[in-house]
C-alpha cells in the first residue's frame, strides 16, 4: 500500500514528527508534547487517521480517569536511505519510526559515473522494498561532495567526475514516484547522529567524517548549516602542507591528500614496498593489496610504521579541528566514517592535539567521541531528512 498523503497543517506535521521520535504515544501525552488542546489534537489526529498516515493502537496505561487510546504511525509507512561513499554504498529501508528494517552495503567506484552507480543504488532499494513488501513514502540520499540542496544535484565534486550538476534527486524521484532529497553525505550523517546517536541532545556540534576523503557536517541550533553554495564544512581541502602531495581537487597539500582512506593506503603501500614495515609488506605479499583496515590491524598488532601513519594522520586532523574549535566553539565533535574504525590510536591523537592547541575555554567541556551509529549514521540521517520533509506541509 502506497501512502502519499502529507499533513495539511503545522500541527499535523508536529504530531507526525513526535510519533516518529517517540513511537506509539497516548493521546493525552501527545497533546502535552505537541502543546495542543484536547479538541485541537483530536481534530488533527482524526485527519491523519483518515488519510492513513497514523492509526490507533491499544489502550494506554490508566493515568486516572478514562484511559486514553494510543496512536502510532502507519506500519505501511516506509522510507529509503542511501549513503553513497567514494568506495562503498549503503542502502536501507526504514519504518516510520526510523528503525532499519533491511539494509545492504556493497563496494562501488563513484568514478564510474552517475548512470551506473545510481542504477545500482535504485536496483538495491527496489529489491529491499520488494522483499519487505512495502512502498516508499520518500527517499533520502547522501553523496560525498558539495550539493546544491534546493536542486538536489552535486556541484563540482572533486572525487566524483561526471556527477557535476547531474539531477540525482529528479532521476530517483521519477523512478520511485515519491519525494527525494539529496544532501552532502556528512551533513546527512550529522543529522543522523543528532537524531539517534551520541549527539542526541546536542544542538551545536561538528560531525567529522574520515573515510576515503574527509568532510565535516555543521549543526547549528539543530539545523544543518550548508553555506551559501552548499560546500560549508569541506575541510578535506584545507591546506595543511604547502609542499604536500597533489589532491583530487587540483591543489597541493590538502588535508585529505595527506590523510584519509586513500592517502593512508598510498602511504602504507609505499612503506611496504620500501621494506620499512614487515607487517605491511607481508600483507601486501599475501593479498596483493593493502586496505585502511589492514593498516589498523597492523597497528593493533604493534607495527610501529602502521601506528606512525595513524598518529601522523591524527595530528593533521587534530590541527585542523583545533582551528575549527577556535572558530566555531562547538559543544561536541563526533568522529565517524570508515577510518573511525582505526579507533583508539586515531582518537587519542586527535584529542591530544585539539586539547593542546585550542583555548582552554573552548575545550573545557568539549567531548571528542566516536559516532555511535557508526556505518548506519548515513542511512538513518537520510531517512530523518526525508521524513522531516514528508511530515511537513507541501
Ligand atoms: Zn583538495
Amino acid at each position: 500500500m502506497a501512502i502519499s498523503a502529507r499533513p495539511d497543517s503545522i500541527g499535523q506535521g508536529r504530531v507526525l514528527r513526535l510519533l516518529r521520535d517517540e513511537g506509539s504515544t497516548s493521546r493525552a501525552q501527545l497533546g502535552e508534547l505537541a502543546g495542543m488542546t484536547r479538541s485541537k489534537l483530536e481534530a488533527e489526529v482524526a485527519r491523519l487517521i483518515q488519510v492513513g498516515l497514523i492509526q490507533e493502537g491499544g489502550k494506554a496505561a490508566s493515568r486516572g480517569g478514562r484511559r486514553s487510546t494510543m496512536v502510532e504511525l502507519s506500519p505501511f509507512l516506509h522510507f529509503g536511505g542511501v549513503d553513497l561513499g567514494a568506495s562503498s554504498m549503503r542502502v536501507a529501508v526504514l519504518n516510520a519510526e526510523l528503525q532499519v528494517k533491511a539494509h545492504v552495503a556493497e563496494s562501488v567506484d563513484l568514478r564510474r559515473g552517475p548512470e551506473l552507480v545510481l542504477g545500482r543504488a535504485t536496483e538495491l532499494i527496489e529489491k529491499l522494498a520488494r522483499d519487505l513488501g512495502v512502498q516508499l513514502a520518500g527517499i533520502g540520499v547522501g553523496v560525498p561532495g558539495p550539493v546544491r540542496f534546493r536542486e538536489g544535484m552535486p556541484v563540482s565534486p572533486p572525487i566524483m567526475p561526471g556527477w557535476h550538476e547531474y539531477p540525482v534527486r529528479d532521476i530517483i524521484a521519477r523512478r520511485f514516484g515519491c519525494p527525494v532529497l539529496v544532501d552532502n553525505d556528512v551533513n546527512v550523517m550529522a543529522v543522523g547522529e543528532h537524531w539517534g546517536g551520541v549527539a542526541k541532545s546536542v544542538e551545536n556540534y561538528l560531525f567529522v567524517k574520515i573515510g576515503t576523503g574527509i568532510g565535516c557536517g555543521i549543526l547549528i541550533r539543530g539545523e544543518v548549516y550548508r553555506g551559501i553554495d552548499g560546500c560549508a564544512g569541506d575541510i578535506g581541502h584545507i591546506n595543511v602542507d604547502p609542499d604536500g602531495p597533489v589532491c583530487a581537487c587540483g591543489n597541493s597539500g590538502c588535508l585529505e591528500a595527506m590523510f584519509g582512506g586513500a592517502a593512508l593506503v598510498r602511504d602504507a603501500l609505499a612503506a611496504a614496498r620500501a621494506g620499512r614495515s614487515e607487517a605491511l609488506a607481508e600483507r601486501l605479499a599475501r593479498k596483493s593489496e593493502i586496505t585502511a583496515e589492514d593498516v589498523g590491524q597492523c597497528a593493533a598488532e604493534g607495527d610501529a610504521v602502521a601506528v606512525g601513519l595513524i598518529r601522523d594522520g591524527g595530528q593533521r586532523v587534530g590541527l585542523v579541528l583545533a582551528g575549527l574549535v577556535s572558530f566555531f566553539n562547538p559543544s561536541m565533535i563526533v568522529i565517524g566514517g570508515g577510518l573511525a574504525g582505526l579507533g583508539h590510536v586515531l582518537l587519542a591523537e586527535i584529542r591530544g592535539v585539539v586539547y593542546r592547541r585550542s583555548l582552554p575555554l573552548a575545550t573545557g567541556n568539549l567531548p571528542i567521541v566516536l559516532s555511535e551509529l557508526g556505518s548506519s549514521a548515513g542511512v538513518v540521517g537520510a531517512a530523518v531528512m526525508i521524513s522531516d520533509h514528508v511530515f511537513s506541509i507541501p
